[in-house]
């Protein structure tokens, strides 16, 4: 087990000034920052990052939602990262998500749900090289 997840705090979060509650919550949960970036994806980006959903009806709509606007990305370490996040998230939609979790509090629609979190160690491998070189993973 890696003990690393990856996240981004997508651009609905990042517009309705969500992002420092966000990060906050990330820290206080006891998440270490491996690696964190602001940054924008273009649509190409976007659609390669979730490529996996390409045949889904909601591709369109998630690549054009986010390369909308800015995003944050980070690498984060702790204990069983991966499936401890993906709890700290809660459910894809915020309508089904646990209380207090970053999606209930945080998200818009199952479409705009605030976060990204890494769906096994292989991912979040595959996720944070898609935007940190080792140069910016500590
Ligand atoms: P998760 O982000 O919880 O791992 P998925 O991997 O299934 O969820 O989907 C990736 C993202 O695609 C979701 O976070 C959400 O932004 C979007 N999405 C998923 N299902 C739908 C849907 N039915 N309609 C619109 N957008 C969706
Ligand atoms: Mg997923």
């Amino acid at each position: 087990m890696s003990n690393r997840t990856f996240t981004m705090i997508k651009p609905d979060a990042m517009k309705n000034g969500h992002a420092g509650a966000i990060l906050d919550r990330i820290i206080k949960e006891g998440y270490r920052i491996v690696a964190l970036k602001q940054t924008k994806l273009s649509a190409e980006k976007a659609g390669e990052f979730y490529a996996v959903h390409a045949a889904r009806p909601f591709y369109g709509e998630l690549v054009e939602f986010m390369s909308s606007g800015i995003i944050i990305a980070a690498i984060l370490e702790k204990e069983n990262a991966v499936a401890s996040f993906r709890t700290l998230i809660g459910a894809t939609d915020p309508a089904k998500a646990d209380e207090g979790t970053i999606r209930k509090l945080y998200a818009t629609s199952l479409g705009e749900n605030a976060v990204h979190g890494s769906d096994s160690d292989e991912n979040a491998e595959i996720e944070g090289n898609f935007f940190f070189s080792g140069l910016e993973k500590f």
